[in-house]
């Protein structure tokens, strides 16, 4: 097979596009594939400041390296939530890239803040262990963004990862999220832009591009996700894949051109929900008391805010090396 644009030998095809690249042209199909999502919708200006969540995995670390590559400002988020062995591995393969990219890398560990990691946690919750992880990691997420000034949560979620979801919420008939099922995310009072650059890049596609570039993962998958029901969405979609190349595409992207509108009342407003201040925290939230995570850290007898102080250490911690080492380099010190 030959490379579509240089006809030199193709290191990799890509079925659902009917193309196969060279090494060269395939890092920069990815990438132009990447600039042309944040224009499309209109993710991010190029100067902005942005936050980057970090899972250690081939997405989040080949999205770092592409926006990098395309010259935007972006700093690295690390959750370590000590789940065993696979958070110790996240968190390596992370800091091994962000040395090697000379990126800051943010880590908030719940171990280091609370001496517990998640899984003693979720022993004295109601809620189930995935959606526990996923409501802390949004919220440090948000809390960072904010507290630091970034312009965007940026997150790793790639075609697969949105397709699933979109299958999960169809099923489901879970119209809230359907209407707010979107690459971009805007802020509102209390909470952070929220965009997906990955959203039209397949799984596959971001493997092929950890490969080439030489970017170590964490292949893994988190071992409490084993079981969850949107592995079994994510493994009939790639049935429907094999079978019909470009069909996830044609399936997510096709709902956010022609199907959304229809969830949102037959016109794009959004949904106006109740929105309250949580009482220790003060994030926007549904409830009239306190926000989920308030909620959660309480009934396990931890401070939340704790969390939040915590950040803000981190922030204030790189913010200072980075004057110190300005200086340094200003004075001719290095
Ligand atoms: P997942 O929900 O594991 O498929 O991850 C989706 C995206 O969430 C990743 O691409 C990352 O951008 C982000 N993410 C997941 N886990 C973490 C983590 N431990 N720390 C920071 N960001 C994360
Ligand atoms: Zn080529
Ligand atoms: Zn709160």
């Amino acid at each position: 097979m030959k490379c579509l644009k240089c006809n030199e030998k193709a290191v990799l095809e890509i079925k659902r596009h009917k193309a196969a690249f060279c090494k060269t042209h395939y890092i920069e199909h990815i990438q132009n594939q990447v600039a042309k999502t944040i224009k499309k919708f209109k993710l991010f200006p190029p100067k902005a400041k942005l936050i980057l969540a970090i899972s250690g995995g081939k997405d989040s670390l080949a999205l770092w390296d592409i926006l990098l590559d395309l010259g935007y400002n972006v700093d690295g988020l690390y959750i370590d939530l000590g789940i065993d062995d696979y958070s110790t591995n996240s968190r390596h393969k992370s800091e091994k890239f962000s040395e090697k990219k000379q990126s800051n890398l943010y880590i908030i560990s719940l171990k280091e803040i609370y001496d517990i990691g998640l899984n003693n946690i979720s022993k004295h919750t109601s809620r189930k262990f995935c959606s526990l992880c996923g409501m802390i990691k949004r919220y440090i997420m948000n809390k960072t963004a904010l507290l630091g000034d970034y312009y965007a949560v940026v997150t790793g979620h790639n075609l697969d990862d949105e397709a699933t979801s979109l299958l999960g919420n169809l099923l489901g008939w879970q119209v809230g999220y359907l209407k707010r099922q979107e690459p971009n995310m805007p802020p509102s009072e209390g909470l952070a832009r929220k965009v997906k650059p990955l959203c039209r890049l397949s799984e596959r596609e971001m493997a092929g591009y950890c490969v080439l570039k030489n970017i170590d993962y964490i292949i893994e998958e988190c071992p409490m996700a084993k079981g969850a029901s949107s592995i079994t969405y994510k493994e009939a979609l790639n049935h429907l894949e094999a079978k019909s190349p470009g069909i996830k595409d044609q399936f997510y992207l096709g709902f956010l051109r022609d199907g959304q509108d229809y969830f949102r009342d037959g016109n794009s407003e959004k949904e106006e929900i109740d929105l309250y201040h949580c009482s220790l925290c003060g994030q926007p939230t549904t409830s009239q008391d306190k926000c989920n995570f308030c909620k959660q850290m309480v009934r396990v007898n931890l401070d939340p805010l704790k969390v939040n102080e915590n950040i803000k250490d981190k922030l204030i911690h790189k913010h200072w090396l980075t004057i110190i080492f300005t200086y340094l380099i200003l004075f001719g010190y290095c």
